[in-house]
Order: C-alpha cells, then sequence, then structure tokens
C-alpha cells in the first residue's frame, strides 16, 4: 500500500472558534436539541417529497447534528484522541450486543 492508495477520513470538526467563545455546555447541549428538531423536520419533508432535494437535506441535518455533539464533547474536555477510543469502545460494545446484529 502507498500513501495514495490510503483514504483519508474526514471527521467532523467540533465547532470552537471565537464565535462561540462564550458558550458554555448547555449551550452547545442546546445546539444539539436544536438540530435534532431540524433532523426530525428533514426527515417529515422527505418523506412527504421523496425527491434528491429533501434526502440531501436530511443527510445535511444528520450532519449538523453529529458536528453539534462533537463540538459538545471537545466542550467537556474530550480532545480528537478521547472521542476516537470512545467511538471504538461503543464500536466494540455494540458488535457484542444482541448476538453480534448489530453490525453487517
Ligand atoms: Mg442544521
Amino acid at each position: 500500500m502507498t500513501h495514495k492508495d490510503k483514504k483519508e477520513s474526514i471527521l467532523p470538526r467540533p465547532c470552537n472558534g471565537p464565535l462561540y467563545a462564550d458558550w458554555d455546555v448547555i449551550d452547545y447541549v442546546m445546539k444539539i436539541k436544536e438540530e435534532v428538531k431540524e433532523v426530525v423536520e428533514a426527515f417529515r419533508l422527505y418523506n412527504l417529497n421523496r425527491d434528491n432535494d429533501s434526502y440531501l437535506h436530511l443527510g445535511r441535518e444528520l450532519v449538523d447534528t453529529i458536528t453539534a455533539c462533537i463540538s459538545t464533547l471537545e466542550k467537556l474536555g474530550f480532545k480528537a484522541d478521547d472521542r476516537e477510543r470512545m467511538y471504538q469502545e461503543v464500536n466494540d460494545s455494540n458488535a457484542k450486543r444482541d448476538g453480534g446484529k448489530r453490525f453487517r
């Protein structure tokens, strides 16, 4: 395998810039709530329209939610290495649960 063969992952970046300097953890948690509401609305529209625009919009809102969660984890002090370790722990845990039927 060469460096050209290795596909680099693109991970969500936590929103931690100056715009959020005065945000506390509760502000980040409320942002998750806001984004989840947007997911629910995007799903309602997708379910109604079943078109490509609403499909892409639903995907975007889901990624917004992931980003809000990553941002909250970082605000709580979980750095990138901590988060990767936690992803692995959750993946490992899910792999064992329900007779291993959570993953294909
Ligand atoms: Mg959104």
